[in-house]
This record gives C-alpha cells, structure tokens and sequence, in this order.
C-alpha cells in the first residue's frame, strides 16, 4: 500500500470520479450540481416502482455508486472520503429518483450518516415523498457494547440487492422495508485488517500495521479494530471470521446461507478467491447450505489490505431477490445457485501418447537419453546464474522454469529409455519441454525439439550431417514460429550460428564456441521481442538469458559427444 494515488488535485476527487464514472458507463447519470449518481434518464422513474436510494462518504468503491442501476439502486450520494454527505445533497438525491411509489433509504449506522439522511428523510416527508430507511448495523466485532450501536458493513450491499429486486418486481415500500429488515436480523460482517488505508492527499495513514501483523474487527473509516494479531494463514482467517458471523446470526447446521467476500481494496482477486475457498470449507463443515456467494471488492475502505465476510440466514424469498438479474457496474449481472451435488473436477482430456511415429529406428534411444541428462545437469547447476539474469532484464523465473524441466526428465528416465525410436524420444522431450517449462522458453525448446524429431523421422541412422541438418531445422522453426532474427536479443542469437556451423561441417564444440560468442554479445543488442524489449536500452550490458541458457546446454552437448 502507497501514499503514491492516481489523482488531480484532491480537492477534485470525489467530483473526478464521478465524471470518469459516468462517462464510461452508458447506464449512469449525475444530477448536475450535486454529488449525486442516478439511472440514465431512459431507466428513470418508472411509475409504480419504489426508488432505492443510499450513500455516504467516499472511500469506499464501487460502493454505492457502482450499484446503481436496473435491479438494485435508483442513486447514490457521495460524501468526501469518509464524511457522511450533506443533507441538501442526500434532499437532491430523493427528490431525483422520488416516483409515487416511495423512496426507500439505505443507510449505515454512522452517527454523521443517520442524522444527515434523517433530516433530509423529513424535508422529503414534508413535500409529500413517501420515505422508508433501513438502517444497516451488521457489524460483528462490536457486538451491542458500543452506546452507538453495531456498525453498518457490507450487508449494505446486499440489502441494495434485495431491495433493488423487490422494488423491480413492483412490491410496496413497506414490504421492501420488511423483507429487507428480516435479511438484516440475521446477517453479520467480519473483517480483518492486513495494511491501513492511505486517504488521498493525507500525509500519513489513519494507523500503521507492521510486518506480519493483523488488526480484527477493523472499522471501514481506518478507524482501528478490536484487537491485533500475528498474520495467519488463510484458512485460519477464514476459520476465524466464520466463527465470529456463525455465532452473531446464530446459525444451526442445515440452514441456508449466502456468503459475500470482500476487498478492503488492497488485496487481490488472487487472496480473495483463497480466502473464499476457506470460508466455504468452514461454512460446510458446520454443516450450513450455501445458496449464493459472490467474492470482489464491494465495499472496499480505500487501499486498505484485508478482507470482510458477510454470511446472512436466508428463506427462499430472500434467495430469490438476491439472484435476481441485476445490471451495474460493480455486482455480478445474476448469480447462479451454488449446487453441492455439483462436479468441480471434470476428467482432462486424453493428451496423445508420446510414443507416436513410424517405428524406423534411426540411432539408440539410451545414447541419446545419456547426452540429454547431461544437458539436464547443466541446466540444473546454472539454474541461479540463469534466473538472476532473467531476474535483470526479464521477469526472473527461466532459470527455475528450465530447471523445473530438467528434473523432470532427469525423473522420468525409465519411462523415457523405454520409448521406441529416438523420434519418439524427441517428441516426449517436446512434450515435457511445452508442459513443465512454461513461459516463452517451453514451447520454444518445443518447437525446436519436435523440428529435429520430425527432420530425423525415417533417416535410418543419421550420419553428423543429418544431424546438423535436423537441429537447424529446429531452429529455423523457433525462428518462424517465434518471428525472431539474429539481432534482436533471443535465444534465436546463439542458435543460429550453431546452427551454421554445423551444416558447414563444424564440430560441436564448435557450435558451442560460436553460440557463446553470440550469446555474450547480445549484451550489447537492444530487444526487439520478449520481455527485454520493455526494457529498451535498459538491458544494455546484461546478455539474454535466453541465448545464455542455449549456449551453456550446447557447451554440455559438446563435451558430452566428446566424452562418447
Ligand atoms: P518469459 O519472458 O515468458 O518469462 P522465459 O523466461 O521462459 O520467458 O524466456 C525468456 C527468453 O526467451 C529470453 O531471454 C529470450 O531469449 C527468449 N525469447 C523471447 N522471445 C523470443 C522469441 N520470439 N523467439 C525466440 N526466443 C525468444
Ligand atoms: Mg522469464
């Protein structure tokens, strides 16, 4: 988390976003003159239909303007970053999306947020609005101790959901009040704190969290939570917020249940979806159903590093309004029913056997095995020198890629020496290369393997020069299926002149000499291609990797024939 902010002046920052979100999304408005976002005038005020409408300080995106739209809000007023908004501004907001019907107000136990929707929720009730509130308090870590109540938390979102379905399906305002207060008996929200959040333009952050420490119970705001503690496990965490929502709604096994996890807003999609993997483990082993999960950033407390769960008890007619279609910005367009009895692991499709090809035997399988474990070697001890290079002017990880691959093949050398013919042979390497190497590398040797192997399918027992002939025209396929040339910074620099030397007649040895030559000197080429290419002139000074890892493994080839 950063001090750093994609911001103009922040002054501007709630306005800013607000235009940047209007303008990129063909479904919203503003109200001009107020932070306040609303359906596009087509999806406005439809007769009949009660109007959804919440809000409260920024800080806390995509909530609540990124759920405005068909099937949850009618609008949402925006206060500055963490600052309830102004009564006139939430009177703006009413009065813009008000039918006949009703409005019904969404608000969060804040003291600054009940009193400004309060008033406002009067002058409305004044001018002959019909005005409902719902008040969101789901806040599991303050219990009822606090004079002023449970927080509201990310039920909030989901009430919008429901809310926003029963008004489309054109109930009364007091029956969306009712079945959105029943959700709320029973819903509960825990989080836990992993970094403090950075408000934009603040020098320092509300609090600070060391290295491997944690804060439960935080508050939306930055305000600090309950208590710290060591960093756990995500199946810990999960474990903990589970017990912490179970025991506030007081669930007993059987029951039905939807879970939402969420963002903080600093914390990936990678972590979340870990998370949501333990939080529906906890959740059946209580024994508990869940019928609905939804996992992003919903209501998010700026950068901050950390994860909420919201778990609610449910009946089918709240089942049903929370997956009913909805169409906003930042809530899933319909959520599918989870069914247990579902098959998450399908069997994989059959790979072909890499034993394929005429049986024409062109040399032995074992000689060929015996020079390859000796590249492996090679590869395996230069798997530092290699990633440190990558690590300079790549992304770090080809030493370990292709050391991943040589001990693979090192590790299947029966299965290997059991394949018929060394076409065969080759095309199992190929096929270890593309799966276990990955990255731009793996196909690559793929290519380079499965060209060899096919030059030599039928050549009953290659002399050198089909040797030579067969390895360059791997290359040549490395060199059309990776659109490299000689210049510019691949491993196509140090294959190529091997490859010339051969067909003219070279030795290994030689081939080798002149892959280092060219692969040293590729410290001194600006990359066309690959990842170095990012870099431009940057990478000036530091070899390809690439071309390093082809010259070491040529080097071993050489020794290895020489040893024969
Ligand atoms: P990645 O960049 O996907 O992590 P690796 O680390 O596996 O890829 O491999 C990086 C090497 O791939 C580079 O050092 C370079 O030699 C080689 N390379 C990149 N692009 C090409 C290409 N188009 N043709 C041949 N070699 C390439
Ligand atoms: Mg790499």
């Amino acid at each position: 988390m950063t001090a750093n902010k994609i911001m103009n002046a922040p002054s501007d920052l709630i306005e800013d976003y607000i235009a940047g979100l209007v303008a990129g999304s063909p479904g919203l408005a503003r109200v001009g003159g107020w932070p306040v976002v609303v359906r596009s005038p087509a999806d406005r005020k439809q007769a009949g239909r009660v109007a959804i409408v919440t809000g409260g300080g920024s800080g806390h995106e995509p909530a609540h303007a990124g759920f405005v739209g068909p099937g949850m809000l009618d609008a949402a007023v925006l206060g500055p970053v963490f600052t309830s908004p102004s009564v006139d501004a939430i009177h703006a907001a009413i009065t813009s999306v008000a039918t006949d019907a009703g409005v019904l107000l969404v608000v969060k136990n804040y003291t600054g947020d009940r009193l400004n929707f309060g008033l406002a929720a009067e002058l409305a009730k004044a001018e002959g609005i019909p005005v409902e509130t719902v008040l969101v308090a789901d806040d599991a870590a303050l219990g009822d101790a606090s004079g002023a109540g449970r927080r509201g938390l990310t039920s909030t979102v989901l009430v919008h959901k429901i809310a926003g379905a029963a008004a489309e399906r054109g109930w009364p305002i007091q029956r969306i009040a009712a079945v959105a207060q029943r959700f709320l008996e029973r819903s509960a929200t825990m989080g836990v704190a992993l970094s403090a959040c950075h408000v934009p333009g603040a020098a320092a952050p509300n609090f600070v969290l060391g290295e491997g420490e944690v804060e439960w119970g935080l508050g939306i705001h930055g305000e600090p939570g309950r208590e710290r503690g060591a960093l756990p496990s995500a199946r810990q965490i999960a474990a903990a917020l589970v017990d912490e929502v179970a025991r506030a709604i007081q669930v007993r096994r059987e029951q039905d249940v939807v879970v939402l996890v969420n963002s903080l807003g600093g914390t990936t999609d990678l972590e979340l979806r870990i998370l949501t993997g333990g939080v529906l483990a906890e959740l059946d082993r209580r024994g508990l159903r869940v019928r609905l999960a939804w996992t992003g950033p919903f209501l998010t407390s700026l950068d901050m590093a950390g994860a909420s769960v919201t778990v609610a008890a449910v009946d089918e007619e709240l089942v049903g309004l929370l997956a009913d279609p909805a169409a906003v910005v930042a809530f899933p367009h319909s959520a599918p029913l989870l069914d247990p009895g579902r098959e998450v692991v399908i069997a994989p499709a059959r790979a072909p056997e890499a034993t394929g090809g005429p049986a024409a035997r062109v040399d032995s399988t074992a000689g060929l095995h015996a020079v390859a474990a000796e590249i492996c070697a090679a590869v395996i001890a230069a798997e530092e020198p290699l990633t440190a290079l990558d690590r300079q002017v790549g992304d770090g990880d080809l030493g370990t890629n292709l050391a991943r691959g040589a001990r693979t093949i090192t590790a299947k050398a029966d299965d290997l020496l059991s394949l018929p013919t060394p076409t065969a042979y080759l095309r199992a390497l190929a096929g270890l290369a593309r799966r276990e190497i990955g990255g731009t590398s793996g196909p690559l040797y793929s290519i380079l393997l499965m060209g060899v192997a096919e030059s030599l399918e039928g050549v009953g027992s290659p002399a050198p020069s089909d040797w030579a002939e067969a390895f360059a025209s791997g290359v040549a396929q490395v060199g059309r299926i990776g659109g490299a040339r000689p210049g510019q910074r691949t491993m196509i620099d140090a294959l190529v002149p091997a490859a010339e030397t051969l067909t003219a007649g070279g030795s290994a040895q030689a081939a080798a000499a002149a892959a280092r030559d060219a692969a040293d000197a590729t410290a001194h080429l600006t990359a066309a291609l690959g990842r170095s290419s990012y870099l431009g002139d940057r990478a000036l000074g530091v070899p390809d990797p690439g071309a390093i890892a082809v010259a070491i493994q040529l080097q071993r080839l050489a020794e290895a024939l020489a040893s024969d």
